[in-house]
């Protein structure tokens, strides 16, 4: 057996890593939206997450407005964006037209998705791409193109991972088959769709794992403090609703009840991911703060943070 080497007795270098956060927002729909979703940004920027997505609408329907909020992200703010990026219903010209613009604007970062399909089904666009394992591939393949450019850097390439079964897929094995072959085609990391029981996420890991997923899996939750967010987020995303949180935010009387019941649900689920294995956290906001932060608050993640920082509990923990 060879001796350990360097590397491997280096006293900093077996400290775990930080935990990442990260938050998604969507592009707003209105002015009155714009202004809300910019309190929210900055609300977040405090905290100094490790990056922030832009949702994507199927087909690049909202492809003006997630392109201008990354762009005013990376000027105005000092937040990364990791675009997210859908293939359904578009060539690979097309794709790769807006991969380019995307990387021209300064982003490193791309959510490879497939998009969800039109709910009346419609015809197929002739040449369109099928599956996020198609996108994957063309981004990288523009960055081969782009490799002077990114001075032979990397874009990081995140997918889509599913802790309950994707509605269209066979089986929770067919997904994480489909997990590997999107590893395969150059993906670095994923983030899951949402979830409502740890041991799902758990499950995820190990099934992963066991197969030869050896990509980060960040798991993604939601401070969900509303019935009505709850159900729609069922039938949108094809995840079940946890009955007995639906049931306890049904029966509270107040806003501020919900807000509590929601949160805690989240804390939860968060550290009982991160108890798993989970190598960050990413929050879906629904463009709010407020919930966003009181996780935060609740969760004291381990992680870095500069001096500059108004709002971190574990640097806030360190110094007390
Ligand atoms: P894929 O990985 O392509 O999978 C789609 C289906 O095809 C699955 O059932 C899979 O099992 C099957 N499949 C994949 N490859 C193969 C293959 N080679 N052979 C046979 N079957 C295959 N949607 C948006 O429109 N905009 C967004 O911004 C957005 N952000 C998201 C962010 C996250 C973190 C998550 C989890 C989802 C997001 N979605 C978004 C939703 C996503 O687009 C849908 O879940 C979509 O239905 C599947 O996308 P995918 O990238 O997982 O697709």
């Amino acid at each position: 057996m060879s001796p350990p080497s360097l590397i491997d007795t280096h006293p900093n270098l077996s400290d775990t890593a930080p935990v990442a956060l990260s938050y998604e927002l969507f592009p707003p729909r209105s002015p009155a939206a714009a202004e809300t979703l910019w309190t929210t940004i900055r609300e977040l920027e405090t905290t100094e997450p490790d990056y922030v997505s832009v949702t994507y609408g199927a087909s690049g329907s909202n492809r003006d407005t997630a392109v201008e909020l990354i762009n005013r992200l990376l000027l105005e703010t000092t937040l990364r964006p990791l675009a997210h990026l859908t293939c359904v219903g578009n060539t690979p010209q097309e794709l790769a037209g807006i991969i380019g613009e995307l990387l021209d604007t300064g982003v490193r970062g791309i959510l490879a998705l497939r998009g969800d399909l039109p709910k009346d089904g419609g015809e197929p666009v002739p040449g369109a791409l099928r599956y996020a394992q198609d996108l994957i591939e063309l981004v990288r393949r523009v960055e081969q193109r782009r490799s002077a450019l990114l001075c032979a850097g990397k874009i990081a390439v995140g997918v889509a991972a599913y802790p309950t079964r994707h509605p269209e897929s066979p089986s929770e094995a067919h997904d994480v088959e489909v997990l590997l072959a999107k590893q395969r085609s150059g993906a670095d990391f994923a983030i899951t769709q949402v979830f409502f029981r740890a041991e799902q996420y758990a499950d995820l890991l190990t099934r992963a794992r066991r197969a030869g997923v050896t990509i980060p899996i960040i798991p993604g939750v939601m401070p969900l403090t509303s019935l009505r967010r709850l159900k729609r987020l069922g039938e949108l995303a094809g995840v079940e609703p946890a009955p007995e949180l639906m049931e306890r935010l049904g029966a509270a009387d107040s806003d501020l009840d919900r807000l509590h019941i929601g949160v805690n649900a989240t804390v939860d689920l968060a550290n009982a991911a991160l108890e798993a294995g989970a190598p960050g956290i990413h929050l879906y906001t629904f463009n709010e703060h407020q919930s966003a932060l009181e996780v935060l608050d609740k969760l004291a993640l381990p992680r870095r943070i500069h001096a500059s920082s108004g709002r971190n509990i574990a640097a806030r923990q360190l110094a007390g």
